[in-house]
């Protein structure tokens, strides 16, 4: 019937779950890129979803760490983080936003829960800069959750767009290298959708509630809460299906930069000596 359209469809390439692990001062985490199955996903090198009632699970924060070579991305379902800098900054992060930040040539800043109870919940993405920009003066995107675009793109489908674009509605954050697409997407039991997916660009789906159907009918892989799945190249969609219950997922691409990674803890750099670098200028104060 559809014979133009479904080509175009992405299948599923692999499926992984997160890895559960900690990091700061103890916070407990999943880690779903950046771990034994799934190593990296050119450009992105880490997604940890972070999810607890229990504030001993997360009240330990992330005090004061450097990054350097990258980005990170951090998007909130619930609770309150309050973010602060070697340079002056500093913003809290509340439901619904996110905080799109460019490491670049380094900072050091700290992340902390802003409260001693109830649930935190959301994701920590990194994003790879390519090389000629990994030493650029830092820059923050913190957008509050009323700045970020909603849409209904098909029956029964929600989405929030943070950056990249469906159909007339295009997300806040703006002049990132891998012209990354992040979409926030809530589909009601039945509810269908094709979700845009940039030429070329590499894609995933981590699914945070419910269950999903990922792909053409006839080859579509069934994901449930905890799993991403890999999406294979050569399309410029993906078709999401609900099964009987609403899914809430979020949907991420970026181009590909293919450029040789050195990665030594929160500093991503192309080579070895660059992470040397890295190391001592942090050492000395230089960030
Ligand atoms: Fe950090």
């Amino acid at each position: 019937m559809n014979a133009v359209v479904a080509p175009t469809s992405r299948r599923v390439a692999r499926v992984v779950r997160g890895q559960p692990t900690s990091d700061g001062a103890g916070v407990k985490l999943t880690r779903v890129i950046g771990q034994r199955d799934l190593d990296t996903l050119d450009p992105f090198l880490m997604l940890d979803e972070f999810r607890s009632d229990s504030a001993s699970d997360y009240i330990g924060g992330f005090p004061d760490h450097p990054h350097r070579g990258f980005e990170t991305v951090t998007y909130m379902l619930a609770g309150r983080m309050r973010h602060g800098d070697n340079q002056g900054n500093s913003g809290l992060l509340t439901p619904g936003s996110v905080q799109w930040m460019t490491a670049g040539r380094g900072i050091v800043h700290s992340e902390m829960p802003e409260q001693e109870n109830g649930l935190m919940w959301g994701f920590q993405l990194w994003v790879n800069l390519p090389a000629k920009d990994k030493m650029t003066a830092p820059r923050y995107q913190d957008i509050a959750p009323e700045r970020i675009p909603e849409t209904d793109p098909a029956p029964g489908v929600h989405a929030r767009v943070l950056a990249g674009t469906i159909g007339e509605v295009t997300g806040p954050v703006s002049g990132i290298a891998v012209e990354p697409a992040y979409f926030d997407i809530t589909l009601q039991p039945g509810a269908r959708f094709s979700a845009p997916v940039a030429a070329g660009h590499n894609a995933f789906v981590y699914v945070y509630a419910g269950s999903v159907d990922i792909g053409p009918t006839d080859t579509a892989r069934g994901l449930t809460r905890g799993e991403l799945a890999v999406l294979e190249q050569g399309g410029v969609d993906v078709l999401l299906s609900a099964r009987a219950e609403p899914v809430r997922l979020i949907l991420v691409a970026g181009k590909p930069l293919g450029e040789p990674v050195a990665k030594y803890g929160p500093f991503v750099m192309n080579t070895q000596e660059q992470i040397v670098q890295a190391i001592r200028d942090y050492q000395s104060g230089r960030f």
